[in-house]
């Protein structure tokens, strides 16, 4: 299917591996122009260099913390007017409910609530003007399904999904769309982590954690970052302009409900 963006120019953030890559990289393959982030500057570049080289793209490549104001600045000025804007970033560490401080949610708050906010006031005006824009966050299943020990992810993506809810309805008028994709299990970085710490802490092999949380998932399996990716790019489409405010799930039937 032509998704209709050739030549659209998208700002991805935190997007040198995972899921942001996923979205990088199936953006860049409907002939979108890249601009990639990441705090790390090495693996970033070759990611940037990787998707020049595939797809033929122009990609700006930009080492920044996304979630300070510095960070977002040198992005912002770098990207320029972009007609499409991916947020991502890292999530809060897990927990106990006991151990968290007002300082934890603040952090937590500006990394996946607070900074997405100031990247659409930052860039949605200029697509709104233009007549055309789209805005993708990736959130998390912990939005229809709370996982007990993200409770600051639980909190913070709650809150981003609450001023989608509102907003999206305010820019749709533009032609700009704006809805939330919910990441279930995927196999990046951080599901190697989270199998790690089970791992660990039950004494039993890394493919034995995963094979336990795969059986807790109806499709038996992880979710790759190529199908998170596509799933973003025709979010991202010419087809897409009537998804407005929408959360959808990517997690294999993972979170059990109706709706
Ligand atoms: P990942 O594989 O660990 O990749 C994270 C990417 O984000 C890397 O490129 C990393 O590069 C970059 N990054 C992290 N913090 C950043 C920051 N502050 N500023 C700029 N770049 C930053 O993670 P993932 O699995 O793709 O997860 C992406 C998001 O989805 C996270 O918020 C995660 O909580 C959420 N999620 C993931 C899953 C899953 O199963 N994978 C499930 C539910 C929700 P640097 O480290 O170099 O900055």
């Amino acid at each position: 299917m032509d998704l209709g963006i050739k030549g659209k120019r998208a700002l991805v953030c935190a997007s040198s591996k995972g899921l942001g890559l996923g979205c990088a990289e199936a953006l860049a393959e409907a002939g979108v122009d890249l601009v990639m982030n990441a705090r790390t500057d090495g693996p970033l570049q070759e990611a940037a260099q990787t998707i020049r080289d595939r797809f033929g793209v122009e990609v700006v490549a930009v080492a920044a913390d996304i979630t300070t104001e510095d960070g977002r600045a040198k992005v912002l000025k770098a990207a320029g007017e972009v007609d499409i804007l991916v947020n991502n970033a890292g999530g809060p560490p897990p927990g106990m409910w006991t151990d968290w401080e007002r300082d934890d949610f603040i952090a937590a708050l500006d990394a996946n609530m607070l900074t997405p906010i100031a990247l659409i006031k930052a860039l949605v005006p200029a697509m709104m003007e233009r007549g055309w824009g789209r805005v993708v966050n990736i959130t998390s299943q912990s939005v229809k399904a709370p996982i007990a020990v993200l409770g600051l992810s639980n909190s913070a993506r709650a809150g981003l999904t609450g001023y989608v809810a509102g907003t999206s309805r305010q820019v749709a008028p533009s032609g700009v769309t704006m809805n939330n994709l919910l990441p279930g299990i995927h196999a990046t970085d951080r599901a190697v982590s989270l199998d790690t710490g089970v791992s660990t802490q039950q004494g039993i092999t890394m493919d034995e954690a995963r094979a336990a949380r795969e059986a807790t998932i109806p499709a038996r399996r992880y979710g790759t970052r190529e199908e998170f990716g596509a799933t973003c790019a025709f979010l991202c489409s010419k087809h897409a302009g009537f998804i407005v405010g929408q959360n959808i799930l990517l997690d294999g039937g993972g979170v059990n409900s109706t709706l």
